[in-house]
């Protein structure tokens, strides 16, 4: 019998493949004691898992290669480490089991490393990682991590770290379902940057075994379990369909009356460009550069690995507009070199620009290396800072991009309610704005967007939401400059045209989205677009607002 889940639908299509499970942190193995005619049994299969897993590590990277290769050959060193062995063995010979000695042995190293100084502490996860293979081995559950896989499969997760995000194989992964993590969390995000369907927020996922086929439809939020040879040949058709309705779609982004709203790509780095161009962005709205900074979070890339990133998406847009977002670290992307290890609430503390501020040398080298990339190029190149509170952030912001001698326009994004409350004297200090919808929600409602029991409060439907959007809208409009939304509101089809009647000047989304928000913004008039935006801030409720849009962009 066929059972039918539902979460939050967050990118759009239909992923039909079976359950593979994101590998949990490994738990502390018990301490129980072993009798003493054990011991060599149980040396024996810690070498053996030790040497398995250093293979398997091995041939991981040769089929990698480059960077990854040598990442992995070093961690397969890590593994193989004499003096890990030795502790290991001495502490089975003492009565510990194989995965107990080896998680004591790893501790022991663990402590050792972590008291040695910052770049040796920025090894610890490595070694964790190591060790966790090892113990997930000699207990014999899956692996940590991302599963080691050569079919497709349809990839199950509590929620997705971007660094685990990162390392996700497209080819392999037909589409993703997470038990937390709202819609605006990262792995919504990088699901649309994948361009694959995803749902989140569906808490029963996590129980479904390991191989069990499923249909996951990202557009309604719904997951079939063992559908039927109809239900999957029904949706199919219907995902086809859609597609096919897309393919026409083409040209800059224009209401029906050729009022015209530039549509911009989010890109977490080069690699999201071919997508980017193949949707017709008009150029980049949102450059997410930390994920170049999440490789290794014990230190910064280098300015000549920085203007290598930089360059070649900027090369990607010769005409048109990029706009690059410096480093937001912290909350949910942490770095060890810059964020505090030991916050209580790392949404709310230094985090984004803030922590640039602190670390004037990490914005100084970004900054340098942007305005080295941009030379020579037609790019119109556009620099933006995550997290400006108020006037003193932009003016420090703008201040550090004028002395690195960067020749682009300085932006703000508003992401805190503070900023949408006092755009105009922000923009006093530079010369547009960006709104990051899914931080200004998440501060506008205290709901975290990492977890899904407060889904309903991150929905961009929000009234209140709607009227902080406005209210840059308007004060930029007031000012003369351009206020844009890089946050996933923008790749809400119907949104979008509500977002156009508040006055925004351009949407920036994955590129995935592009074709359906095209789609639906040419099919209705500026007129059509405000009055939806009218209808949609008189509600009470997310609901009601997209009911009240839809009635009266359908003429109802
Ligand atoms: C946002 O907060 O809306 C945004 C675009 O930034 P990020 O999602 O990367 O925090
Ligand atoms: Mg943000």
């Amino acid at each position: 019998m066929q059972t039918t889940l539902r979460g939050v639908g967050v990118s759009h299509g239909v992923a039909i493949g079976e359950v593979r499970h994101m590998g949990t942190a490994v738990l502390e193995p018990p301490a129980k004691q072993i009798p003493p005619e054990e011991a060599d049994r149980e040396q024996g299969r810690a070498r053996q898992a030790v040497e398995a897993v250093a293979a398997d590590l091995i041939a991981r990277g040769n089929l990698a290669g480059g960077e990854a290769q040598h990442v992995l050959e070093a961690q397969a060193m890590i593994a193989q480490d004499p003096e890990l062995m030795v502790d290991a063995d001495r502490r089975i010979a003492v009565g510990s089991t194989a995965e107990r000695a080896v998680y004591d042995a790893f501790s022991h190293y663990r402590e050792l490393l972590a008291g040695a100084g910052e770049y040796m502490a920025g090894r610890v996860a490595d070694l964790d990682d190591v060790r966790n293979r090892i113990v997930a081995r000699l207990l014999g559950v899956p692996m940590p991590g991302v599963p080691d896989s050569d079919e497709p499969y349809v990839l199950i997760a509590r929620d997705l770290a971007p660094a685990d995000t990162a390392l996700l194989d497209p080819t392999l992964v037909l589409g993703f379902v997470t038990e937390e993590g709202g819609p605006t969390s990262h792995s919504a995000i990088l699901a649309r940057a994948l361009g694959v369907p995803a749902i989140v927020a569906l808490p029963g996922a996590g129980e479904l075994a390991e191989g069990t086929l499923i249909a996951v439809d990202g557009s309604t939020g719904e997951l079939f379990v063992e559908p039927s040879a109809e239900k999957r040949a029904e949706m199919e058709a219907s995902a086809a369909a859609r597609k096919a309705a897309l393919a026409g779609s083409s040209g800059p982004g224009a209401t029906s009356d050729g009022h015209k709203v530039p549509l911009l790509a989010n890109v977490g780095g080069p690699g999201d460009v071919p997508a980017a161009v193949e949707a017709g962005a008009e150029g980049v709205g949102l450059f997410r550069t930390e994920f170049l900074f999440l490789d290794d979070s014990a230190k910064a890339p280098s300015e000549e690995k920085q203007i290598a990133s930089y360059r070649a998406v900027l090369e990607a847009f010769p005409e048109g507009r990029v706009v690059v977002r410096v480093l937001d670290a912290g909350a949910d992307k942490p770095l060890d070199f810059l964020t505090p290890a030991d916050e209580p609430n790392p949404a709310l503390g230094v985090r984004g620009l803030r922590s640039l501020l602190e670390h004037p040398d990490v914005l100084r080298t970004q900054l340098t290396a942007l305005a080295k990339a941009a030379e020579g190029l037609p790019v119109h190149l556009e620099v933006m800072a995550p997290m400006v509170a108020d006037r003193i952030d932009a003016k420090a912001f703008a201040d550090a991009c004028r002395e690195a001698g960067l020749q682009a326009k300085f932006g703000a994004m508003v992401e805190i309610p503070s900023a949408a409350l006092r755009a105009r004297s922000i923009l006093q200090e530079v010369e547009f704005l960006s709104l990051g919808t899914n931080d200004l929600a998440q501060y506008a409602f205290a709901a975290d967007r990492q977890v899904g029991a407060v889904s309903r409060l991150q929905d961009p439907w929000q009234p209140a939401l709607l009227d902080l959007i406005a209210m840059s809208a308007e004060a930029a409009s007031a000012e003369g400059k351009s206020c844009g939304v890089c946050g996933e509101a923008a790749s809400d089809p119907l949104l979008a045209c509500v977002l156009t009647g508040l006055g925004i000047t351009s949407l920036s989304m994955g590129a995935a989205s592009i074709p359906y928000v095209r789609a639906t913004l040419a099919k209705y008039t500026l007129a059509q677009c405000e009055r939806a935006a009218v209808a949609a801030r008189a509600a009470d409720t997310a609901e009601e607002a997209r009911v009240a849009a839809q009635a009266v962009l359908s003429g109802e």
